[in-house]
Parts: C-alpha cells; structure tokens; sequence
C-alpha cells in the first residue's frame, strides 16, 4: 500500500511547483493569549497532505470492500455523515500537512499540532487550511480520480 501511496500522492502533486516545500499560509489575525503576532500562520506541505489524501483515500475504498482498516481517522470519518465527514477528512489532511505554525497557548508554550488543535481552532479559525487545501490539493487530486474513470 506505500508504493500505492506514493504514486498517487506524485500524480496528486504533479501539477503544484515545489511540492516539497511547505508553504505559508495565514490563518488570520493572531488569536493566541496576549496577541503576540500580527498574524497567525502555518507552514503546509502539499506533498505529505497529498500522502495523507492518498492514504485516506485507499483506505476508504478498502473499508467499502469489507476489508479491515486501522487507520484511527479513516474509522472516525466513515461513522460521520457526508458534510461532517469532508469536514474531518479536510482537518486531518490538513493535519499531516502542517509542518509548522506559531500557534501558543496562554503560557506561551508552542500549540501541539494535530487534528484535534485543527478541529478546535474558533470560529474562522480552519478556514484556510480548507481554503488552501481546496486550491492547492483538489485540482491534482481530481486529475488523478479522472484518470481511473478512463
Ligand atoms: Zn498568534
């Protein structure tokens, strides 16, 4: 299943320059404890979000086999319903792409990077990690689905 893996995250990243390198992405004004950044921001890796897609999205065609997977998140996300489940495919994709963010709690201690800080960042707070998901992952993805088709 790695090779698997591997080779649909390259046709997932074939068409995203530098798919190695993370990128910078907002999140909007800073909300930690004390306000201390101007802006909040995290650093994502369309390559391991695209890994992580590849997984996710193997997985799900073996659970629709009857076959057993033990993939934690694949288990949780096939209990939702569809908008509750894209929801938390988004937030655990975007999980596995964030390298990095300045995110801290009110002892200023750095913020554990996670799906579950992901899911539970306030209000607006998760938007752009589907924002740029959305841009920068689906158009490859999508790509690679059609292929299957023909
Ligand atoms: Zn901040």
């Amino acid at each position: 299943m790695d090779d698997q893996v591997t080779s649909i995250a390259l046709a997932i990243c074939r068409g995203i320059p530098d798919a190695w390198e993370p990128q910078r992405v907002v999140l909007g004004p800073c909300e930690c404890p004390g306000n201390p950044h101007g802006e909040d921001v995290a650093y994502l890796s369309p390559q391991k979000a695209a890994q992580r897609l590849a997984q996710l999205y193997l997985a799900a065609q073996a659970l629709v086999r009857g076959e057993p997977v033990e993939d934690p998140d694949v288990r949780r996300i096939a209990l939702l319903p569809d908008q509750a489940s894209n929801q938390l495919s988004g937030i655990v994709v975007a999980a596995a792409a964030t390298v990095a963010w300045d995110l801290q709690d009110e002892t200023g201690a750095p913020i554990p990077i996670s799906a579950d800080t992901i899911g539970q960042l306030s209000g607006e707070g998760a938007a752009p990690f589907a924002l740029w998901i959305d841009r920068v992952l689906a158009p490859g993805f999508a790509a690679w689905v059609s292929t299957l088709a023909s």
